[in-house]
């Protein structure tokens, strides 16, 4: 289907397609990066501003590896600056894989025979949920193949399901979703329903790589993937989340092309997208893709820090599809959020399957360790582990986040809220020893505050949570 504004029910023209892919190779071509050049980039970036493409491309062709070393360390300067050292953590819940797409890198494609297509009941919902809970997860990303079972209304109905799901202390205080487009009209079903972030990825940001891979379905359609959030905003949703899979095409066009994408929302809505993943390709049942453009270690932290300096305040998301050491140093030039204790088979958390079953999942991970794991690690590491939830449930989402955020609130909002968030967790979850070294890491940051009048309240706040039992307490 060729794209007009009428089929796909959109507002203005704004929302036309805004990928151009000879601009991009352009950019690619013609941007040889000098020394000085990179180095004026970089700082532009630690002055928190905002790269601009041709700026982004500087860093993106820099091959040296003595200035590949300083991208990394204007993102990790960069974080400690912007982020601190807060991370948020979360979970993938997959509540049904039945799919009528065929893309060449997924196992859950339609025509994948050997894969069990299930479709979580209310009843195996809510003991996926309670697993979690009793794991000390607040916040969920609940995933969904695409096929007309998993309609709005669908997802709108699993949301308040696993909004209502108590066990304990747990509770699940936001549900972000990953799930094929919808229209404007489902997009405002989902957003009723009191999600966080809308999460779409447009898997390649190439029109004719895209065409390659996505085979046949309705996924193949990918201008009515490529406009998809500006009906989500459309719909009132102005959370969203932006995202590649690498490794399906040259990962430099990929970084660019999500760039292009942030410059977009930011010129219509005024707002870039909440969250940038990057996703890189693992194997899967029946994979059928080219490895030539498969992203080596090197390339995909180096990606990863070059988002960091483009887009100073995006939220940034690594997953359990990389391994530890991967997520180890990445993490320390800029992931906002990651996920802990992850599990991607249907029923996977429940029926606690440790061993990874290639027939039963998308594809594989690679970090298996269970949240608590994470937790110890994290803390013993100086990072504040948080499952803070506070900006959306006050409001303070797309632009009104901006505001909140731009001028370095993070920091003031966020790190009270880890430490409480954090609080909670040892109290209600953790073993002993996490505990003990969860509630040192709490002592060192509040001696690094200065006692003022925020401070004071969150000491009241924390004495409420360790002593009165108190619960869910944020600024
Ligand atoms: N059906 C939804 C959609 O259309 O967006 C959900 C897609 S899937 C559950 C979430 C993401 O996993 C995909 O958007 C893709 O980027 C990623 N993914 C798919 N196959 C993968 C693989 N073999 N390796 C790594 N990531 C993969």
């Amino acid at each position: 289907m060729n794209y007009t504004p009428e089929n796909y029910k959109i507002k203005d023209e704004s929302m036309k397609p805004f990928i151009d892919a000879e601009e991009i190779w352009e950019l690619i071509n013609s941007i040889k990066p000098t020394k000085e050049r990179v180095r004026e980039v970089i700082a532009k970036s630690l002055d928190k501003k905002r790269l601009s493409l041709e700026e982004t491309a500087v860093l993106v062709n820099t091959t040296d590896p003595e200035l590949i070393e300083e991208i990394k360390q204007g993102a990790r300067t960069l974080k400690e600056k912007v982020y601190g050292h807060r991370i948020v953590l979360f979970a993938p819940l997959y509540v049904g894989n039945l799919c009528t797409n065929n893309c060449a890198y997924c196992g859950y494609k339609a025509s994948n025979k050997s894969v069990k297509r299930v479709t979580l009941n209310k009843e195996e919902l809510v003991k996926e949920v309670e697993t979690l809970q009793d794991a000390g997860h607040k916040r969920l990303i609940l995933v969904y193949g695409e096929h007309p079972k998993y309609g709005a209304e669908f997802i709108a109905k699993s949301v308040k399901e696993v909004y209502k799901v108590k066990k304990g202390n747990g509770e699940i205080r936001r549900v972000n979703i990953n799930a094929a487009p919808l229209d404007i009209e489902g997009f405002k079903i989902v957003k009723d329903s009191g999600i966080g972030t809308y999460q779409v990825f447009q898997e390649t940001y190439n029109p004719d790589a895209y065409k390659k891979v996505h085979i046949s379905g309705k996924k193949r359609d990918f201008d009515w993937r490529l406009t998809s959030l500006d009906r989500a905003q459309e719909a009132g949703i102005d959370d969203v989340g932006i995202g590649a899979l690498f490794g399906l095409y040259d990962w430099r066009f990929e970084v660019l092309g999500i760039l292009r994408h942030v410059n977009h929302f930011e010129a219509v809505y005024k707002v870039g997208p909440h969250t940038i993943s990057f996703p890189r390709l693992q194997n899967a049942t029946n994979l059928d893709i080219d490895p030539k453009y498969s992203v080596s270690d090197e390339d995909f932290t180096k990606l990863v820090a070059i988002f960091r300096l483009a887009v100073p305040y995006t939220g940034l998301i690594l997953t359990a599809r990389e391994p530890q050491k991967i997520r180890d140093e990445i993490m320390q030039f800029g992931v906002s959020q990651i996920d802990g204790g992850t599990n991607i088979e249907m029923k996977g958390y429940s029926e606690k399957n440790k061993k990874q079953h290639l027939d039963k999942e998308q594809f594989v991970i690679n970090d298996n360790r269970s949240l608590n794991e994470i937790m110890n690690e994290l803390i013993e590491n100086d990072y504040i582990p948080s499952f803070c939830t506070a900006c959306y449930r006050l409001g303070r989402t797309g632009e009104h986040f901006m505001e909140f955020s731009v001028p370095g609130f993070i920091k003031r909002y966020c790190t009270p809220n880890a430490i409480l968030t954090l609080a909670e967790y040892l109290e209600d979850y953790a073993p002993a020893e996490t505990k003990k070294k969860g509630y040192k890491l709490i002592d060192d940051e509040l001696s690094k505050l200065e006692e003022d009048k925020r401070v004071i309240k969150l000491k009241e706040k924390l004495s409420a949570l360790r002593e009165k039992g108190k619960r869910d307490l944020y600024f």
